[in-house]
């Protein structure tokens, strides 16, 4: 991915499809055009996957809690996707889930629930779900609460590592001679006739302005879908609204095994999981209406609260704040409902539409159906727009062609995962621009451990203006820019801390 390379291509070429955003429904529209024979590019304004896409539970489900909501065809369409993620990503894996019941009620409530999401998977299926002894129940879950265990319900979903998911769908599109690119903003477009024929760019690593000419150009930018609606048409009416979901990530030793535990019915009515994730636990969601879209959105105590308490009803684990690593938050973008409804009953299904302008809109959905979402989304565009006949390519999806030096490498700290030479391989081959970049996505050392984070900043700010040229003063203030960012992955207990 040689930056100026790829500008000189957008610059020159006429594009079938300009894709704006780079986070999972961008992506996944970029893939099925890809297949489908078109001459596609995407751009981001930020690094991929900055906003919402890198901040997900990191669950490749159908969807247990949609199916409690009779939304049947978003599960039977999402357990079809998850096969396919586990067949063909790195970085996914099957994961055990054992949801406790406390009532024989409960027991045949979840079973027959859960033998249904069998029955939906159908040839998909991971593995048929199962009713587990109390006894075997303790013995897979040594910290569950016991107190009126009867026993539990095992069933299989999948798992993720959703920003380097991202960035090997890059490398592989980038492989296929497709151009993606982060840092590119779309600030305007070009119209004739009042029908849109390109997008107007701002390129924030090299401070200069340009355009990319395309027949059809794809608004795949999340929350921020409003703001580039008003790009076309400053009258046009919102189509989302966020929704904030939250996690706390602790360390595993407080809830041992392998296992995943899903909270049925959480206080306000919802589920809850606590996810083994790469050495971590993860632990969320809250689903939170919110009126302002935060570039890095933070969990409020309230939240953070919420899902101690929830976790700490089903667990003897008994955490506190003192245990908190990080805590990240994400925005969901909700497709606007006709009527009123709280955000946890508002439908997850993608919308897609097309302003009068030609511009097209992919809202709502969720990570497990990116591709099936970029496939609808692309189809509407052939019948929408005299394309020549699709064709039906394959993308190949490439793996990093980093392989992690199996003795020698130290950890950054006793308990990460990653070592320098795992940040010295991004900062040199993953196109990073900012210490974000590397910690938040590339490594997710900042959703791992924030102090962390924060203590090896420095070094790694060196590393990169030797990477990008620069001076001490943008080492600095990239510290110190770090440092905000960081901020919102804190709680008030470690702040004290830092
Ligand atoms: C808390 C939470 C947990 C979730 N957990 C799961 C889960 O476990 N499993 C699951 O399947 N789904 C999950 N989801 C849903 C899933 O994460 C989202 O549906 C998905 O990530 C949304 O992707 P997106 O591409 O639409 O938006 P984004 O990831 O936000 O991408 C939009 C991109 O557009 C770019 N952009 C915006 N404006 C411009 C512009 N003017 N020019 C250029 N680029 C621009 C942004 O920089 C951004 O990168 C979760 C969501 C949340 C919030």
């Amino acid at each position: 991915m040689i930056r100026s390379t790829i500008i000189k291509r957008l610059k020159e070429n006429k594009f079938d499809i300009c894709i704006i955003g780079g986070g999972a429904s961008g992506f996944g529209c970029a893939i099925a055009a890809f297949e489908a024979g078109l001459k596609v590019c995407l751009i981001d304004k930020y690094d991929f996957g900055k906003m919402t896409s890198s901040r997900s539970t990191k669950l490749i489900h159908g969807g247990v809690r949609y199916l409690a909501q009779g939304r049947i065809k978003l599960v039977r369409e999402a357990l079809k996707e998850r096969k396919f993620f586990l067949e063909n990503f790195r970085n996914t894996k099957r994961q055990s889930f054992l949801l406790p019941c406390y009532s024989w009620k409960d027991v045949f409530k979840y079973r027959v629930g859960l033998g249904f999401y069998d029955i939906l998977s159908g040839r998909y299926s991971l593995g048929p779900s199962r009713f587990i002894s109390r006894k075997r129940a303790i013995t897979l879950f040594p910290q569950v609460e016991t107190k009126g265990l009867k026993g539990a319900i095992e069933y299989f979903d999948g798992q993720f590592d959703d920003a380097r998911l991202l960035l090997d769908i890059a490398k592989s599109l980038d492989h296929c001679n497709v151009p993606v690119i982060s840092y590119v903003e779309a600030n305007g477009f070009v119209k004739s006739n009042g029908k849109i024929v390109g997008v107007h760019c701002f390129d924030s690593v090299n401070d200069q302005s340009f355009e990319i000419s395309a027949a059809v150009v794809i608004n795949a930018t999340g929350v921020l879908t409003n703001e580039v609606l008003k790009l076309d048409d400053p009258n046009a009416k919102a189509k989302i609204y966020p929704s904030r979901g939250s996690h706390i990530v602790i360390e595993r030793s407080h809830f041992k095994g392998d296992h995943a535990l899903l909270v049925p019915e959480t206080t306000d009515g919802r589920v809850l999981f606590a996810i083994p994730w790469q050495n971590k636990l993860i632990i969320g969601t809250t689903d939170q209406k919110t009126e302002s879209i935060d570039l890095d959105p933070k969990p409020t105590k309230e939240e953070i609260d919420f899902i101690i308490n929830n976790f700490n009803l089903y667990t003897k684990s008994n955490i506190d704040y003192i245990d908190i690593l990080s805590v990240f938050s994400g925005l969901r973008p909700l497709a606007i409902p006709e009527e009123k409804k709280a955000a946890k009953d508002i439908s997850r299904n993608h919308k897609i539409s097309m302003s009068e302008s030609g511009l097209v809109h992919l809202i709502g959905g969720k990570w497990t159906t990116f591709r099936q979402m970029g496939e609808d989304t692309i189809s509407f565009v052939f019948k929408n727009k005299a394309f020549k006949e699709k064709q039906n390519k394959k993308l190949i999806f490439i793996q990093s062609n980093y392989e992690k030096p199996s003795t020698g490498a130290k950890p950054l700290n006793e308990t990460s995962i990653y070592t320098w030479d795992d940040i010295r391989f991004a900062i040199e081959h993953e196109q990073c621009y900012t210490i974000e970049d590397v910690l938040a996505r590339r490594t997710r050392v900042l959703f791992h451990d924030v102090i962390l984070a924060k203590s090896i900043a420095k070094e790694v700010a060196k590393l990169l203006s030797k990477k990008r040229n620069k001076d001490d003063v943008w080492v600095q203030d990239s510290i110190q820019e770090f440092f905000e960012i960081a901020s919102n992955y804190t709680t008030c207990h470690l702040k004290e801390r830092l």
